[in-house]
């Protein structure tokens, strides 16, 4: 068999990385940090809009830094620069382009299968997030619109009718972002903003006093069609509107079918796991978003890197 890595780590996220630091810092060697996407933080990358304003205590989560990672507010570019720093400064392998398929257990630890291979570590830190699958509607997204219904920003241009789905943070910076350069729309099947956090309530508020985003509050989508190359989006009280571009901002969803063929085993959509996030299967561990049912935070997944560094280092000695 190959080379036996203490750590290994599946995901280069926040909570990927602080796992990876954490344990480092606290004397951990031959760490290996697997991440699917062409560099880390694609959550980050792909989701946030630039220039986001990124907050610490996201959406009014209060969270008190327990390691030695000192994240602050700032923006998506300048929280990319600070997790690149972290990664320079410390000796650790980081592979990307490296999707994990697998996990099994071996009898020194674990067989984490990669395509073409696999990677052997005594640990193994499952840190995968939930954005990997954004949450889709029920409806069905007919094929001939799949180009102009979207989960980022990422192909939207300007002076276009986009109306952005959902009601959360994530949602209204969007909508806020877009409104500058487009006709926008934000649809929320609740009655107000108020699950935001208060910058976000504030800055919505702005925009939609000063005619920049139209709120349709309360309202349902029931299904989508084409028409006349547009998106026809179907209401519940039976009303319908053409749009050049849906984005929907719902979450992310628990990544299932990695867990279950890892033998993890979940209950009420989260993977099981005890107070040091080890899961039912004895040194394979969860941590950051994966672990929350509706969206964790950077500094949550900070604080379970540091948590389970510790409790790794203490099983080691
Ligand atoms: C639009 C938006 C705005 C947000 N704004 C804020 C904010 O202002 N402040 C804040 O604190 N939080 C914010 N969040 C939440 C924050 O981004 C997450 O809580 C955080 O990124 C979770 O970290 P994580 O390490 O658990 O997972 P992620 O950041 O999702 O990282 C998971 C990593 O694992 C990789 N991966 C997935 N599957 C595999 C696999 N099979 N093999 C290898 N690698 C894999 C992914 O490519 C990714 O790089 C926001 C989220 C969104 C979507």
């Amino acid at each position: 068999m190959g080379h036996l890595y203490q750590l290994a780590i599946i995901g280069a996220g926040p909570a990927g990385i602080a796992t990876a630091i954490e344990s480092y810092v606290l004397g951990m060697r031959d760490i290996v940090l697997l991440e699917k996407d062409e560099n880390h933080n694609a959550t980050i990358r792909k989701f946030y809009k630039d220039n986001k304003r990124v907050d610490k205590d996201w959406k009014g989560q209060k969270v008190e830094l327990d390691g030695t990672i000192y994240f602050m507010d700032g923006t998506k570019e300048s929280t990319l620069d600070f997790f690149d720093q972290l990664l320079d400064n410390e000796v650790l392998e980081l592979k990307t382009h490296t999707e994990v398929q697998k996990i099994v257990k071996i009898e020194d630890g674990f067989e984490v299968f990669i395509a073409g291979g696999s990677i052997l570590a005594k640990y193994v830190v499952v840190t995968i997030g939930r954005m990997g699958k954004p949450n889709k509607p029920d409806y069905k997204i007919p094929p001939s619109i799949k180009n102009q219904v979207h989960f980022t920003l990422d192909a939207c241009g300007t002076d276009e009718k986009i109306m952005v789905v959902g009601g959360g943070d994530s949602a209204i910076e969007y909508a806020v972002d877009l409104c500058e350069k487009n006709e926008v729309s934000i649809c929320y099947r609740r009655g107000t903003f108020r699950r935001a956090n208060p910058t976000n309530q504030a800055d919505i508020t702005r925009v939609v006093e000063a005619g920049k985003v139209r709120p349709l509050l309360n309202t349902e989508i029931v299904e989508l069609e084409s028409e006349s190359g547009k998106v026809k989006v179907l209401f519940s009280d039976g009303a319908f509107e053409l749009f050049d571009r849906l984005v929907y901002a719902i979450g992310g969803t628990t990544p299932s079918g990695f867990l279950q063929s890892s033998g993890i085993q979940e209950e009420d959509g989260k993977p099981v796991h005890d107070e040091n996030y080890q899961t039912n299967v004895s040194g394979l561990f969860v941590a950051g978003d994966i672990t929350q049912e509706s969206g964790g935070s950077i500094a949550l997944g900070l604080n379970h890197g540091f948590a389970i560094a510790n409790y790794i280092i203490g099983l080691s000695k």
